[in-house]
């Protein structure tokens, strides 16, 4: 049955001083509501139990992002799209960046807030294993003063959290010693938007000498409350990363876990998936420290980011793609680069893809499409809509049609990265394929 709105009363005291009085001179009759995007859920079902909610919407001390030499400091009411915004987010915590990519859809996101998906607990909530690889700490503040908690203690069973009564999160506070780590992100639902997670995994690693110097793993979708793989971890640190590391990796993270059946998957399934991710997430580590860098990538890294991201778009046509990888740089060779721009691609909505296809030529063409002629335009455009529909399939640089997007960027790449040709001969491709005009 749907709420009735005359039940329900809502203030917007306007500063976070106001609302933690509010909250301690009248304790535990007041529900704190932030974007609304769970508590809204509950109204609609007529589920809502509290009947007094203040805002926290848009509340200045919320909503802000403090960089400090050692620490970044994310207001509690930051939304998925302040986060997916932020230069220093993109650039020193990219994990945070693809949860609130692929959190619900664009209206969520500017909606949905950290503090929010924090409070609310569920266990396939998309940002929580990031802050447990990421080992962030949250700053709880109420009338009596402020508190800070490691977020790895702060969920203390199912949709139960150590928030006393009257006290909100201010900030999230993530320690800026990241640089520098290969990011694997993953997210496995019914389908890749709007889809509550089967399963979701966060991983950081660190590879010395063929050797895991560091590494991180948490996931989702698999127990009462988020679960960082300290157990898996333990047994890969230190070790060569090599075919019977990543084999023992994956029984080791499947065990390590505790899921149940759900209406969403199987126990089985998700401990197989689990592990296959964690397999994953070593082989890609593995290569991350492949290749020496290249001169070409050397420099790329050192552009300012509005630079580096032309260069790329001179090549691939999302400017939304182009503009991501490159606030993520430094990438210290060319394999980290891959995963993030088929990380990045994966999540980018109809409107990105679209544009990329209008900039690319067509299949058989070896000119731009402004300088298409009407009947190559028609058939252009339809080539387009059934590119779009089919997901990822267009034509790619020089006009040969891609089949995915990693085949994409290889060919874009192998103008920009290989090292090896200079600038003037990439322009030149660039420019023989239509895509400079
Ligand atoms: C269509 C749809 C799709 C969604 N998709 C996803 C998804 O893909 N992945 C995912 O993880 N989630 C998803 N969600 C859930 C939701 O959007 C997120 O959990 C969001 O981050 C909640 O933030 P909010 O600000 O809207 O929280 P609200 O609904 O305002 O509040 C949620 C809870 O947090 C408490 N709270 C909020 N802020 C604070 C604070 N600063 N201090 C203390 N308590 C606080 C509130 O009291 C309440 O208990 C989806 C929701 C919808 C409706």
């Amino acid at each position: 049955m749907r709420s009735d709105p005359a039940d329900y009363e809502l203030v917007a005291p306007g500063s976070l001083q106001a609302v933690v009085s509010l909250l301690a001179t009248q304790p535990g009759e007041w529900l704190p509501i932030a974007g609304g995007t769970d508590i809204m859920v509950q109204y609609a079902a007529g589920k809502l139990v509290a009947r007094k909610l203040v805002s926290l919407w848009n509340l200045p001390e919320l909503r802000r992002f403090e960089v400090f030499p050692g620490e970044l400091s994310i207001g509690a009411g930051c939304t998925y799209t302040d986060l997916r915004e932020h230069e220093v987010v993109a650039r020193e915590f990219p994990l945070l960046v693809s949860a609130a990519r692929w959190t619900g859809g664009i209206a969520n996101q500017n909606r949905g807030t950290l503090g929010g998906n924090i409070v609310n607990a569920s266990p396939a909530a998309d940002s929580l294993p990031a802050l447990l690889v990421y080992e962030a700490e949250l700053a709880l503040v109420s009338a009596g003063g402020e508190r800070r908690v490691r977020y790895v203690d702060f969920h203390s069973g199912y949709k139960t959290t150590l928030l006393a009564p009257g006290e909100l999160i201010r900030a999230v506070c993530l320690a800026r010693r990241f640089r520098g780590y290969f990011s694997y992100a993953r997210k496995v639902g019914a389908r890749s938007a709007q889809a509550i997670a089967k399963v979701a995994m966060a991983g950081l690693g660190r590879m010395a000498g063929g050797v895991v110097e560091d590494v991180r793993i948490a996931v989702g979708s698999v127990a009462p409350v988020p679960l960082r793989l300290r157990e898996t971890e333990r047994s890969v640190r230190g070790q060569v990363n090599d075919a019977a590391l990543v084999s023992h990796a994956r029984e080791a993270a499947a065990r390590e876990i505790r899921p149940i059946d759900d209406i969403r998957s199987k126990a089985a399934y998700r401990s197989a998936v689990v592990g296959n991710l964690v397999a994953e997430f070593l082989y890609r580590l593995r290569g991350d420290q492949g290749s020496p860098q290249s001169a070409v990538l050397v420099r790329w890294n050192q552009l300012p980011a509005d630079e580096a991201a032309q260069e790329l778009q001179a090549c691939c046509g999302s400017s939304a793609w182009a503009r991501e990888l490159a606030l993520r740089r430094p990438f210290p060779t060319e394999a980290p680069l891959r995963v993030a721009s088929d990380e990045i691609w994966s999540h980018l909505g109809t409107e990105d893809w679209m544009e990329a296809f209008s900039k690319h030529p067509r299949i058989g063409e070896r000119k731009s499409p402004a300088a298409a002629s009407a009947q190559s335009r028609a058939w252009s455009a339809e080539e387009q809509r059934d590119a779009a529909a089919a997901g990822r399939r267009s034509s790619g640089p020089c006009g040969k049609p891609i089949k995915n997007t990693k085949q994409g960027l290889a060919g874009c790449l192998s103008y920009v990265l290989p090292g090896n040709r200079p600038r003037k001969s990439w322009r030149f491709s660039a420019g023989a394929c239509g895509m400079t005009t």
